[in-house]
């Protein structure tokens, strides 16, 4: 099914310069880029985002990490798109992340794994309505 997904490449994936890189990587597999928009997050942003992680021992960590720097934010449209997403990020923990995924070649610890993707059909909708407008939206004309 065709679908779309939010993904964000975190503040150590923009530092370290592999937007490139892993725009490829999107594109290579087939999905397509409809929005995309480099932000720093404010803490009420992050804490909102991840919301469901709030009381979570990392909480306070995973907030600073996401504003500790810009991020890229896109929106990916394609062919399963939610699971081929995260299948090309790989696993949370980079030490469990089969070998060429994004978190397995790019990312230095779980805590800074350099992706985000969402999750499901309902997070994916929350998650592109958190970042873009409708009409940022560029949908395909082909
Ligand atoms: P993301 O939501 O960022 O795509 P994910 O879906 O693979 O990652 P989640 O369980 O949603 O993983 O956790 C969100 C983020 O919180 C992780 O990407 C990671 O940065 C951080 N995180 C998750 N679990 C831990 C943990 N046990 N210790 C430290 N940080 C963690
Ligand atoms: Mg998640």
């Amino acid at each position: 099914m065709q679908e779309s997904t939010l993904s964000i490449i975190k503040p150590d994936g923009v530092e370290k310069n592999l937007i490139g890189q892993i725009y490829k990587r999107f594109e290579d597999s087939g999905l397509r880029i409809l929005a995309a928009r480099m932000i720093h997050l404010t803490k009420e942003d992050a804490e909102g985002f991840y919301g469901i992680h709030s009381g979570k021992p990392f909480f306070s960590d995973l907030v600073s990490y996401m504003t500790s720097g810009p991020v890229m934010v896109q929106v990916l449209f394609g062919e399963d798109a939610i699971s081929k997403n995260r299948e090309i990020m790989g696993a949370t923990n980079p030490k469990d992340a089969e070998k060429g995924t994004i978190r397995s070649d790019f990312a230095e610890s779980i805590e800074r794994n350099i992706v985000h993707g969402s999750d499901g059909p309902e997070t994916a909708n929350s998650e592109i309505s958190f970042f873009f407008k409708r009409e940022e939206i560029c949908l395909p004309t082909i």
